[in-house]
């Protein structure tokens, strides 16, 4: 039989198998759970932080604007007053505290006013782009980012004069310098953490007014989900790759006034730094119930398992001695269990009663219904094993061969039936009662002494001669008694069934319808 894995252990095997893979799903739903829920959050934090200085850059962007338009007022009155115009552009670089630097120009484009005077543009005329950019458009702007006369990356801030009756007196205007300290990176610059977290500041034509990084500052940046969406107006998060190939969640919101976007970003990867804690606190709170259950599996597989390994155990030694009593006590406490069990009784009953039946026919002669040779072995050997004392009386009828030829065959069957139940007449439930073959018969009488033995063969002979039997009238049969107590102690059944034998002779020899025992004849017919 080829090795096969028992039940329980296969059991135990799936349930581990099961087991082992539902963890390994919690675990993987819960890192996936687990790590969108970071992402989620820093990208939420991230537009929200964003949006919040977008706001407050705004806000000021507003305040500075509001500064500027106010003093456009005030100059406009007294724009013939060099002082004037001197003090006025210190107040508001001064005041305002947002602008790196401040012009009062006309609209000749030369210079009025400047502060802080260490600059040195004062009358001289400015060419740079964001100069001719508020003479050409005499209107309130804020510039793209320019190298200013001085030398400066800025961008600039400006506001027209106009007189009363509505002609352009030129503008004054603010700007802030992008390389220096400025009132962008004071707002922005505190924002930073180390985790690698940071913040910049991009334009619509893709120029950073804000970096940490000051090399960075008016340089244009790379090709980038984040600043796409910004260039088209758009404010909100996602995950972008950095110019350092740093793989990052941003949030974004735009400033409506100037198209500027503030961009709040952190690696993925310190996003994600607590997952390894997060998903090691779950196997330690897993692990106890993981734990728990490997015992409680192991039990209840042995449970499962008991039944049927019992049940499995006795089908293969069913021929064991009170096998079917130990299936009989087997506690089964499902129903598969149950009906094997049941099978399994009702298949060894049926088999039980066939071997016996077999049994029995082995040990039957066919016609009479009596023990044939080896039946009579069979009670032979069991008494001779227990040293049993008994009797034995053969039995031959006398000229049966003419009562077949006289009376057919059949009525010759018929004498053989008639002188078995005659036998059984004369018997006790104990005797064995045989047919030896042909027209012989023995009967054997456990604890039936001699004497016994001939009064039960004397009255057998009497019943047999006194019985017609139809078709064959009357017939007659000879007997022999032997009883084991005359036996030597030590000899065997076959000669105690030969000492039989040789006293149904001594009965032929005297004229037959007779007991015979050894050397002599005890009755006759
Ligand atoms: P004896 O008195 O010396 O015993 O004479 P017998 O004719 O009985 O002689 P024997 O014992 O030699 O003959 C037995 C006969 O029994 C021979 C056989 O034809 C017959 N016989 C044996 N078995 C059966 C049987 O099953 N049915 C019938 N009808 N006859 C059988
Ligand atoms: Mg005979």
């Amino acid at each position: 039989m080829p090795l096969r894995i028992n039940l329980r252990r296969l059991i135990v095997l799936v349930a581990f198998a099961s087991a082992i893979i539902a963890l390994a799903n919690t675990f993987y739903a819960t890192y996936r759970v687990q790590r969108q829920l970071l992402i989620d959050t820093t990208l939420e934090a991230n537009q929200a932080y964003a949006h919040k200085l977008a706001g407050s850059t705004e806000d000021f962007l507003q305040s500075n604007r509001q500064q500027l338009a106010y003093s456009a007022g005030l100059l406009a009155r007294r724009f013939g007053d060099a002082s004037a115009l001197t003090a006025e552009a210190e107040r508001l670089r001064g005041q305002t505290n947002s602008f790196n630097s401040v012009l009062i120009v006309n609209a000749r484009g030369i210079v009025l006013a400047v502060s802080p005077e260490t600059l040195a543009l004062q009358n001289s005329q400015l060419a740079s782009s964001g100069a001719l950019q508020a003479l050409r458009e005499r209107r309130p702007l804020i510039t793209q980012p320019y190298m200013s006369t001085a030398g400066n990356l800025v961008i600039f801030i400006s506001h027209p004069i106009f007189d009363a009756s509505g002609n352009y007196l030129g503008y004054v205007g603010g700007s802030i310098y992008l390389k220096q300290k400025n009132i962008l990176s004071s707002l922005l610059g505190q924002h930073y953490y180390r985790d690698g977290s940071y913040l910049y500041v991009v334009e619509q034509r893709r120029r950073l007014l804000y970096h940490p990084d000051p090399g960075r500052l008016g340089a244009t940046a790379g090709a980038n989900v984040v600043i796409d969406a910004i260039v088209r107006g758009e404010s909100g998060s996602g995950s972008t790759v950095n110019t350092l190939g740093v793989d990052m969640l941003a949030g974004y919101a735009v400033l409506p006034s100037t198209g500027w976007g503030i961009v709040a970003q952190r690696p993925t990867t310190a996003t994600l730094a607590p997952l390894k804690q997060l998903m090691l606190n779950t196997f330690w709170h897993t692990l106890p119930i993981a734990l728990f259950s490997l015992p409680l599996i192991w039990w209840l597989a042995r449970l499962i398992s008991r039944p049927l390994v019992q049940l499995a155990e006795g089908a293969s030694r069913m021929d064991a001695p009170g096998m079917a009593e130990r299936i009989g006590r087997i506690g089964v406490w499902y129903l598969e269990a149950a009906q094997i069990k049941r099978a399994l009784l009702v298949g060894m009953s049926l088999l039980q009663k066939k071997i016996g039946k077999l049994k029995s026919d082995v040990q039957t002669d066919p016609l009479t219904g009596l023990a044939n040779r080896r039946g009579m072995a069979a009670a032979l050997e069991a008494w001779q094993a227990q040293a049993r004392a008994f009797s034995v009386i053969a039995i031959d009828i006398d000229h049966f061969k003419q009562v077949n030829d006289r009376c057919g065959h059949a009525v010759g069957d018929a004498v053989i039936r008639r002188l078995a139940h005659l036998m059984r007449a004369c018997s006790r439930d104990a005797d064995v009662l045989c047919r030896n073959g042909g027209d012989e018969f023995i009967m054997l009488l456990p604890d039936a002494s001699l004497d016994i033995a001939l009064q039960v063969a004397e009255r057998l002979r009497a019943r047999v001669a006194e019985a017609e039997i139809p078709g064959a009238g009357f017939v007659t049969v000879s007997l022999g008694v032997v009883s084991s107590s005359e036996q030597d102690s030590d000899s065997d059944s076959a000669s105690i069934l030969l000492g039989a034998d040789a006293a149904l002779y001594v009965a032929k020899e005297r004229g037959r319808n007779c007991v015979g025992v050894r050397d002599a004849l005890v009755r006759h017919g």
